[in-house]
Formats: C-alpha cells, sequence, structure tokens
C-alpha cells in the first residue's frame, strides 16, 4: 500500500462483515454441515436452467429494459392476480430488480429521507438497516419476542412520530419462521391511516408458507397496497439464489420513485435469466403452488430427526428456517454456540441475536433446512449427540 493512501470516514462505521458470509466460511474452515446461510444445496427446476441456457443461446445477451423483460412483468402481474387478487398494471407497477436486496434498497432510498423515522419489528433482516442508515433515516425498532414473536401493537402505536416515514415488515418472517395475520395487517392500517407513512412488505418467502390459511399479501388489502412495496425473490422460489432476480410491485407513484433509483444502482437485469423466469412462471405455476408441501417435508423431516435431541423447536409457520433453543445444552451466549457449535459439533446455525440491536437474552439458533434429507439427518444426528 502507498504511504498516499486515503483512508475513507466511513458512513457505515458499525458495520462489519455479515453474519451469513462469517458462517458459512467457518462451516467451510472446519468442514461443517452449513446450516447457517440460507440457500438450497440442490438445484432447481431443470426447465428453468435449459430455458436459460436457450435465450443465451437465442442471443438475448443484451441489456434488458430498465424496469424488467416486459414478458416477466406481465407474468408476474398475472401471478400477482391469481394469488391475492389484484392485478398490479405491469408496466408501471411492477419493477425486476436485482434479487430483493436491491428492491428493498431502492425502496427504502427512495422513500426515506435525512431525519425520517422508519419502524421495523426486531429481530429483523439484515439489509434493511443499512438502507436506512444511508438515507439519513432513523431506525426505530419493535422488539419481538419468542416464542410467537407477536406485534404489540400498543407498543407501536407509541412509537409513531410526526417523523414516521415507512414501516418495515417480513411475512414469512426470517429469522422467526412465523407470519403475519389479517389482524396484523388490520392493526397496522388502523395506526398509520391517516398519517403519510409508506410500507414495504419483504415476501420473499411469500410461497414458504405452512400457515393453515396460506400467505397474506400486503398486495390482497385494497387501502394498505395503495401505500405499499410488495418485494419477492425468484431465489427463494426456484432454489437458485445466486441468480440474484427479485422484484418488487408498488403503485405507479411509488414505483416512479424507486425506478429512479434502480436506473442508478443497477439500470436493469440480467436479460436471458428474467426471459427464463417468464418462461418457468407460465409453463409452470404448479412449481410455486407445491413449494409449501415440498417444504413442509423437509421441515418435518428436520424437526423429526431432532425429537431425540436437547433442542426444544419452537414454530415454523413459514420460511426455510427452523428455530431451535439450545438451553438445555449450553449457558453459552448465542453467538459464542454458533462458533463452538460449528467447531466442536460440526453443524454451522445462525445466532438469533444478531438481528436485533436491544439485548436479545434468549438462546436460540437458526437452522436451515433447505437442504436435502441426506444433508438434514447427517446434521440432526450430529445435533442428537449433544
Ligand atoms: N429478505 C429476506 C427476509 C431474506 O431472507 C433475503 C435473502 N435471503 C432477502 C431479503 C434477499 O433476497 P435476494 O437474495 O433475492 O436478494
Ligand atoms: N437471506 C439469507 C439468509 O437469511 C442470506 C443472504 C445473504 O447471505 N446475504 O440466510
Amino acid at each position: 500500500m502507498s504511504d498516499n493512501t486515503l483512508i475513507p470516514q466511513s458512513k457505515l462505521p458499525s458495520l462489519g462483515t455479515t453474519i451469513f458470509t462469517r458462517m458459512s466460511a467457518l462451516a467451510q474452515e472446519y468442514q461443517a454441515i452449513n446450516l447457517s446461510q440460507g440457500f438450497p444445496d440442490f438445484d432447481g427446476p431443470r426447465y428453468l436452467q435449459e430455458r436459460l441456457a436457450h435465450h443465451v443461446a437465442a442471443g438475448a445477451n443484451q441489456y434488458a429494459p430498465m424496469t424488467g423483460v416486459a414478458a416477466l412483468r406481465e407474468a408476474i402481474a398475472d401471478k400477482t392476480d391469481a394469488l391475492y387478487g389484484f392485478r398490479p398494471d405491469a408496466n408501471s407497477e411492477v419493477t425486476v430488480t436485482a434479487g430483493a436486496t436491491e428492491a428493498l434498497y431502492a425502496a427504502i432510498t427512495a422513500l426515506v429521507r435525512a431525519g425520517d423515522e422508519v419502524i421495523c419489528f426486531d429481530p429483523s433482516y439484515d439489509s434493511y438497516a443499512p438502507a436506512v442508515e444511508l438515507s439519513g433515516g432513523v431506525l426505530k425498532r419493535i422488539a419481538l419476542q419468542p416464542p410467537h414473536f407477536a406485534v404489540d401493537w400498543q407498543a407501536f402505536a407509541a412509537l409513531l412520530s410526526d417523523k414516521t416515514r415507512l414501516v418495515i415488515l417480513n411475512t414469512p418472517h426470517n429469522p422467526s419462521a412465523t407470519v403475519w395475520t389479517k389482524a396484523d395487517y388490520a392493526a397496522l392500517w388502523q395506526a398509520i391511516a391517516e398519517r403519510e407513512i409508506y410500507v414495504i412488505s419483504d415476501e420473499v418467502y411469500e410461497h414458504i408458507c405452512f400457515a393453515k390459511d396460506g400467505h397474506d399479501s400486503v398486495l390482497a388489502h385494497p387501502q394498505l397496497r395503495g401505500r405499499a412495496v410488495a418485494v419477492s425473490s425468484f431465489g427463494k422460489t426456484y432454489h437458485m439464489t445466486g441468480w440474484k432476480v427479485g422484484y418488487c410491485v408498488a403503485p405507479a407513484a411509488i414505483s416512479a420513485e424507486l425506478r429512479k433509483v434502480h436506473q442508478y444502482l443497477t439500470f436493469s437485469v440480467n436479460t436471458p435469466a428474467q426471459l427464463a423466469l417468464a418462461d418457468m412462471l407460465r409453463a409452470s405455476p404448479e412449481h410455486y403452488q407445491e413449494l409449501p408441501a415440498f417444504y413442509q417435508q423437509k421441515r418435518d423431516v428436520l424437526i423429526n430427526a431432532l425429537a431425540d435431541s436437547r433442542l426444544e423447536i419452537l414454530p415454523c409457520e413459514g420460511t426455510y428456517f427452523l428455530l431451535a433453543d439450545y438451553s438445555a445444552i449450553s449457558d453459552l451466549d448465542d453467538v459464542s454456540f454458533c462458533e463452538w457449535l460449528t467447531r466442536e459439533a460440526g453443524v454451522a446455525a445462525i445466532p438469533l441475536s444478531v438481528f436485533c440491536v436491544d439485548p436479545f437474552p434468549h438462546k436460540l439458533i437458526r437452522l436451515c433446512f433447505a437442504k436435502q434429507t441426506a444433508t438434514l439427518l447427517a446434521a440432526a444426528e450430529r445435533l442428537c449427540k449433544l
């Protein structure tokens, strides 16, 4: 390094490397079974891969339209209509993004001004806070408590102020594996109806929901969807987190603003992947219709295989994550326990406290069950020995 190297003053001084990267690296170092970072250890549909190869060979290799390939936006609009009884306008209300992460960033950047307050629910997914901070917003966190992680709507109302601009919710919820009900949406609407407050609903696990009444999207709520950005990710639905294609649906006025950010963040998203996803959505709605049963089977394999362990399993209504309480096994805090577990037991998991700002004194870890049965059984065998 030259003596003239400048060291910038960090705009995100408190941020380090994400827990997902850290735990996956530790899993690799110790050759542990990796149930930490959320990604499948199996491949997505063959047809989707074939369509990708087809579109590459057919020459669809230049920039896609800024808002997304028309065929994909149309397919998303039709799917939204079929599932949530609302058809967004494919031209002005659907935007294809580089994963849900980019949609979240673009929406937060478009909606949050310096000094605005943003409410989120802890434990919360790790990409919200940095985006809010970079926009000069102030995050107000509502701490949810295990095992049900239910929102205390009185505490929510008490947190609202004239500065509140945005609420970020996530259902099915990573990492708690709980889902929002109609009553939650009704309470949210009642609290914010009279104020200029927007909503971002992170619904990347919309098709991985085991709740009796299924997934309830913000888009199914006529009042709320007038001020909401619903965010989804094909990475979760088609078992290909590495493709990084997601999308968001929002009213035209909100979409216009978030597209201004998207336009200069990525401009557009991988063209052949978008075309392949459009083909897949049209050819096989069964894929996402069958996803709850597909993942419920995996969830139950892991739960059953852990029946003789000293872990206490929490209810799991959605996502591909299972929470386990390890109090009967160790007194270590959750971060130390996950490091120990990776090194000594050969299983990597995610500690829950990293998703919270307030102290989170519970002894909970998150296990990803988007894995082949053999992987789940091998991990459970190790965990049962503890
Ligand atoms: N939100 C949540 C709750 C997630 O779990 C994830 C990814 N794991 C994302 C957003 C980001 O999705 P993507 O990989 O499509 O950017
Ligand atoms: N969302 C994934 C998880 O919760 C990880 C994504 C990432 O590694 N950034 O595990």
